[in-house]
This record gives structure tokens, sequence and C-alpha cells, in this order.
């Protein structure tokens, strides 16, 4: 049989779909969840259910959001699984995920992304990390690195102080591109994302701070103050605590944001 098919399904490549396989990663990785029965699980792309039937083994109910009609329809009709299932067919990427969310019970996400859209997935989660409690995802290596990077690396860009101004970022878990039907050409990782329950660099405006970061990772090269010269003195950065010499990649979280808020207060900012 085509190594493109499991379980009967052909895996579709513009869906990003690579299903897990192997029971020692699946089962690494519902360890690393944990579900507890009452807690408000959702999985993103549930797909052939590798990972959903072990979560849904522990719980009573939880929602999905899987763009696939066929595997949406497939789920429906799971002996084990369409009981405790709520299934959303459609794109995750537009889905409202605070309208499955409670104070009382905040959401736990995860999923085994699509590589295609992990990134863009991504920042729109991140515009819910007010009702989430954590969030586990497969996602290239790469990303997992760039996710958790610190300043002055290759890894450390926008995402990294996105991901990071919202949540803490744990690395948990390698995995080698064999666990997976269809094999990737990369290796993936899983990652913890906790969205922090106070922001530790409050942002007042983020637009600024998606500004700051875009122009700055646009231009690593350049210096700080080469970098903002058309926005900010240089006396501005030293009192900002900022090496107006320093390259854009070593400024951290808290620089980016202080860098933000005083744009924030001293422009308009023109989109
Ligand atoms: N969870 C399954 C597993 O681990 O074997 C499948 C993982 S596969 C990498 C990604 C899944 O996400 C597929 O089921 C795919 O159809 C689904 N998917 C792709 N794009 C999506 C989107 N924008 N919104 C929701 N689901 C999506």
């Amino acid at each position: 049989m085509s190594d493109n098919v499991h379980l009967g399904h052909r895996a579709r490549k513009r869906f990003g779909q690579n299903f897990l396989n192997d029971p020692y990663i699946i089962d690494g990785i519902v360890s690393a969840i944990n579900p507890l029965p009452g807690e408000n699980l959702v999985e993103i792309g549930p797909g052939l259910g590798a990972l959903t039937e072990p979560v849904a083994r522990e719980i009573d109910k939880m929602s999905v959001v899987e763009l696939d009609r066929d595997l949406a329809e497939r789920l429906r009709h799971h002996p084990e699984l369409s009981k405790k299932l709520t299934i959303y067919q459609g794109d995750a990427m537009k889905f409202d995920f605070a309208s499955l969310s409670s104070p009382e019970n905040p959401l736990r996400i995860f999923g085994n992304l699509p590589y295609n859209v992990s990134t863009p997935l991504m920042f729109h989660l991140f515009t819910f990390t007010g009702a989430v409690k954590d969030m586990h995802f497969m996602l290239q290596k790469e990303v997992v690195n760039r996710l958790a990077a610190g300043p002055n690396s290759k890894a450390y860009g926008r995402l990294t102080v996105m991901a990071q101004y919202y949540c803490k970022v744990v690395p948990v878990l390698e995995v080698p591109p064999e666990a997976f039907t269809p094999a990737p050409k990369v290796d993936s990782a899983v990652v913890r994302l906790i969205p922090h329950k106070e922001l530790p660099h409050p942002a007042t405006s983020l637009k600024w701070l998606e500004r700051v970061c875009r122009e700055g990772f646009n231009q690593r090269r350049k210096t700080v103050r080469n970098c903002f010269k058309a926005l900010v003195e240089v006396e501005t950065l030293e009192l900002l605590g900022i090496n107006p010499t320093a390259r854009p990649e070593s400024l951290s979280l808290g620089q980016f944001v202080a860098l933000a808020n005083w744009l924030d207060a001293n422009h308009q900012q023109q989109q």
C-alpha cells in the first residue's frame, strides 16, 4: 500500500496531513497533556484520531476543529469517539476559540498542527490566551526552537517575541519523521505554551509591538539606532536602557515592549 494511505485515508498534502503512527510517541504526548475529567479540552486537526482516542479515554467530552470534511465525517461515525466529541468542521484559523471557554473552565488546546499553517495559526491562538489554560502542539522542531529562543540567536525572531509576550514556552519532546505517515521531511517537536496569568511586560499597543518586532527582525544586520532612526532619538533609546549600537536581535522582550510603549505614547501610528 502507498505510504500516503493511513487507516484507509489518503493523506492530503494541502491540509498538512502527517498522521502519528508511533504508540510510544503518542503515549508521551498524551502524558505531557495529562487530560483530567471535567477539563475543557480542544483538539485542532484530530485527523484519524491518533491523539483524540487516548485523550478522550480519560474524559467525558471534548471539542475538535477539523478542516477536512471527510475526516470530520469519519469522526462523527467513530464508535468510541462520536458520543464524546463536539465536532466543528472548519478552519481553525478562523475559529473563535473563546466561544468554547468559560471563566471556570479555561481551554486546554492541543494538536499535531498542519505545518503549512502553524505560524499564522499560532498568531491566531495568541489572541485567545486570556481564555486558555495551556496549549500543547506538535510543530516542526525548527518552529519550537524559534518559540523557545533567547536574544542573539538565529532562531530569535518575531514569533519568539510574540509567543513569549503571551506565554511561558516549554519544549517537551522531540519526534523523528518516522513517527508519522507519511513521514515529513523535517524533525518535529512538541511544545507546551502556558499563557501568563499576568503579562510580565504589558504593551500599551500591540500594533506598535508588532511593528517594532517586524522592523527590527527585518533588518537584523543594522544597529538599533539605524533601524529605528525615523522613529526615535539615540538619547531616548539610552533612556529606555537600549544600547543604540546593539543589533535589534539582541533586544529582550522587555526592551521591545519598552520601545513600543514609548512610541505609542509619543507617536501617532500610521497604518
Ligand atoms: N491529529 C492527527 C494525528 O496526529 O495523526 C492529524 C495531524 S495532521 C499533522 C493535521 C490535521 O489538521 C489534519 O487532520 C488536517 O486535516 C487538519 N487541518 C489542516 N488544516 C487545518 C485547519 N486550518 N483547521 C483545522 N484543521 C486543519
